[in-house]
């Protein structure tokens, strides 16, 4: 570690408290001989900890010079595959089952989280630590101002519980803000919920909803989807919203409701 120049634009902020690490692999629930996908194994601390348990980890790291130590410390181990690559291009369809147990780059914690959410093969179950800030947008609930459209992604496809926060102090380089731990587990068959709504309308209601966050629904809607304002207001009241409601106070069961309501009439084919 001494010899290495840590990477800010790779979010290198190396775990040094290993206090942490035991929480994290109860809450992913490694059994032996399960494959595990790991981002960014850095100086390889997780790695090791998920290696102990038995898992077999496929650890994807995108610096060149943390493959070559990461070879040094732990190419021996048999259950180890080290991958050189950028995860964003990772390509997922090869794996069966697999869970994901990472320490994310907090830049691209979001993305990362969304690729794996919305790939045709999801992980079973996703263990990760990531800043702080962000994993309280994705657990946020109605009404809070934090919801957002990443809060929508991922409860589109899945429950998000926040396991534990994560000090700055326990990282080095130190980064600015805390971390947290959060578990995600995809619904089983694609989203019990979700699956009755197209991913391709949800997102895009969902965006036009964010559009415009401190406004009224109606009004985000009406602007973003060009759609005449007694059209917006009544498939709000079919789908029991409140046209006066914001974004942000809507629950993934009204942005459902509204989503079919908008297929059912057909408003966005008229419109175009
Ligand atoms: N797992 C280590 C730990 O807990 O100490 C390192 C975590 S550090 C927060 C993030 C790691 O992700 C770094 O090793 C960094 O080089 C790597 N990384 C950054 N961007 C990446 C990307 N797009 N694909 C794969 N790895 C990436």
């Amino acid at each position: 570690m001494n010899m290495f120049k840590q990477k800010k634009s790779l979010g290198q902020n190396f775990l040094i408290n290993d206090k942490i690490l035991p929480e994290i692999l109860k809450a992913a629930e490694i059994k032996k001989d399960e494959v595990i996908i790991e981002v960014g194994p850095g100086l390889g601390i997780l790695t090791s900890a998920l290696l102990d348990k038995g898992a077999k980890v496929w650890a994807i790291e995108k610096d060149f010079e943390l493959i070559e130590t990461l070879k040094k410390a732990l190419g021996h181990h048999k259950n180890l595959k080290i991958i050189h690559q950028d995860a964003l291009f990772f390509d997922l369809s090869t794996l069966k089952k697999y869970k994901v147990v990472a320490n994310l780059p907090f830049n691209i914690a979001s993305p990362l989280i969304r690729k794996f959410l919305e790939s045709a093969n999801q992980p079973e179950l996703m263990v990760v630590m990531m800043q702080k800030e962000v994993a309280e947008k994705i657990v946020a609930q109605p009404g809070n101002s934090e919801r957002g459209i990443l809060t929508l992604a991922v409860e589109f496809y899945a429950d998000a519980e926040i396991i534990t926060d994560v000090p700055k102090i326990s990282f080095r380089p130190q980064p600015k803000v805390d971390a947290a731990v959060i578990k995600i587990k995809p619904y089983p068959h694609f989203g019990s919920e979700g699956k009755q709504v197209e991913p391709e309308l949800f997102f895009k209601i969902v965006k036009a909803g964010f559009s415009a966050k401190r406004r009224q629904i109606h009004n985000s809607l009406e602007a973003t989807l060009k759609i005449d304002k007694n059209v917006v207001i009544d498939i709000l009241k079919k789908s029991k919203i409140d046209p006066m409601l914001r974004a942000e106070d809507l629950s993934l069961k009204e942005w459902l409701n509204l989503c079919q309501a908008v297929a059912k009439d057909d408003i966005l084919k008229t419109n175009e």
